[in-house]
């Protein structure tokens, strides 16, 4: 337990379908804190490193490539446990399989266009953070509302 921070990318297939307010409020509604929030187009480079694990695989270009369609929104999210909170939320990988009340079980419909990246735990959170966020972009401010979203020994 304790504050965490992770990374979320809000992929071209969100900004295409005009989600991106509604799935940043998501997050939001949740309680946790919007540490760093930037719009970046992604390359070749990040891709290949962000996506090390799945180089080689059949689908790569084409993930690659629906990557690289617009522009992503990079998140740094904050909260208790918020690295396993967000993945939660985030759902599994297929929109398909994602349940009802998930981002994915709500929003999507495909095992690609899947609407969020989320860090996987506290390693990737940490390199992936590093990845998308400069360490002046992530901003050191404490919500006025801890007290109404946390009890007082929670974090
Ligand atoms: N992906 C894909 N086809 C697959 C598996 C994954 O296009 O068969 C894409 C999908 O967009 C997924 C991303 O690759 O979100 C990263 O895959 P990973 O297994 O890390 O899933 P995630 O952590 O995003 O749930
Ligand atoms: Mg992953």
């Amino acid at each position: 337990m304790g504050l965490e921070k992770t990374l979320v990318l809000l992929k071209p297939c969100t900004v295409n379908r005009g989600l991106i307010g509604e799935i940043i409020g998501i997050f939001e509604k949740k309680g946790l804190r919007i540490a760093g929030m930037k719009m970046m187009q992604l390359d070749d480079a990040i891709l290949e490193e962000h996506y090390a694990h799945l180089v080689g695989r059949p689908f790569f270009p084409g993930l690659k490539r629906s990557m690289m369609a617009t522009p992503v929104v990079a998140l740094a999210l904050e909260g208790v446990d918020a690295i396993e909170v967000v993945r939660q939320m985030a759902g599994p990988t297929n929109g398909r399989k994602a349940l009802p009340g998930t981002i994915r079980g709500d929003y999507s419909v495909s095992g690609q266009q899947n609407i969020v990246h989320a860090s996987d735990g506290p390693e990737t959170a940490k390199a992936e953070l590093a990845r998308f966020f400069k360490p002046e972009e992530i901003l050191e401010y404490s919500l006025c509302t801890m007290g109404s979203l946390y009890a007082s020994d929670e974090y």
